[in-house]
């Protein structure tokens, strides 16, 4: 009885090496989830797959079911997100944006709406730089995980005005009364309220400076909490 054969396309997130000439590849495909498969040979100057499994790469691709790793048969380049890897900036952000998605997804369980926003996400980042492509991406995936932070109004007492601190563990901003967490600035609270709110675009388009610096670091403070409390989480349950 041989394996089953399935096909699906995916965003190759990582590689890492197996042997002497094969690699593991960690895709997240739009229906199977991440999986982990390997590309046989792929080490090799001659190899088939040529550099279509590096990471960021778009493939369609043709697998064998393995119980634990998948075994890739064919790979092709679907449309090309080439343009990421022709420039170091965009590359460093599309790095980034795959390795949050690595993170924050398990194995084999289907994310058709995280495969899409992270296609989505690439594409800007192949179409645009600018210093808020990275956070913009760490607020939508924590938005889309169902941790949208709070950012009209006081966690803890609901006033509107005089929002001068954030708090990831609180989930949002709070008044001058209740703070706790790091200080905000108004106008990191406006810039994240517009990639929340739908002016993403206008937020893409700031050049950079330190609100957007504050923005970055809200954004990347944010991602660990959730990352942390996810891996906390795997922790509690693997050995309970
Ligand atoms: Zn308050």
């Amino acid at each position: 009885m041989g394996a089953p054969l399935y096909r699906d396309t995916g965003v190759v997130l990582r590689t890492y090496k197996l042997g002497e000439a094969d690699r593991i590849v960690v895709v997240l495909t739009q229906h199977h989830g991440k999986i982990r498969a390997v590309a046989k040979g792929v080490r090799k100057t001659m190899s088939k797959f040529g550099a279509r499994l590096e990471p960021l790469s778009h493939v369609q691709l043709l697998l064998y079911q393995g119980r634990e790793l998948d075994i890739i048969s064919q790979a092709e380049s679907v449309g090309s997100l080439a343009p990421l890897v022709g420039d170091l900036d965009h590359l460093t952000n599309g790095l980034a944006i795959v390795e949050a998605v690595d993170q924050m997804t398990p194995d084999r369980e289907p994310v058709g709406h995280l495969y899409r926003m992270l296609v989505g996400a690439l594409r800007t980042v192949a179409e645009r730089s600018g210093p808020l492509v990275v956070p913009a991406f760490y607020w939508k995936l924590l938005a889309a995980e169902g941790v949208r932070p709070e950012l009209d109004e006081c966690v803890r007492c609901g006033v509107a005005e005089g929002l001068v601190a954030i708090d990831v563990v609180e989930g949002g901003v709070l008044c001058r009364s209740c703070r706790t967490g790091v200080p905000v600035s108004a106008e990191a609270l406006e810039v994240m309220r517009m990639i929340l709110g739908g002016r993403l675009n206008e937020a893409l388009d700031l050049p950079a400076s330190r609100v957007t610096h504050e923005v970055t670091a809200h954004a990347t403070r944010a991602l660990e909490h959730h990352l942390e409390r996810c891996l906390r989480t795997v922790a509690m349950f693997e050995t309970g």
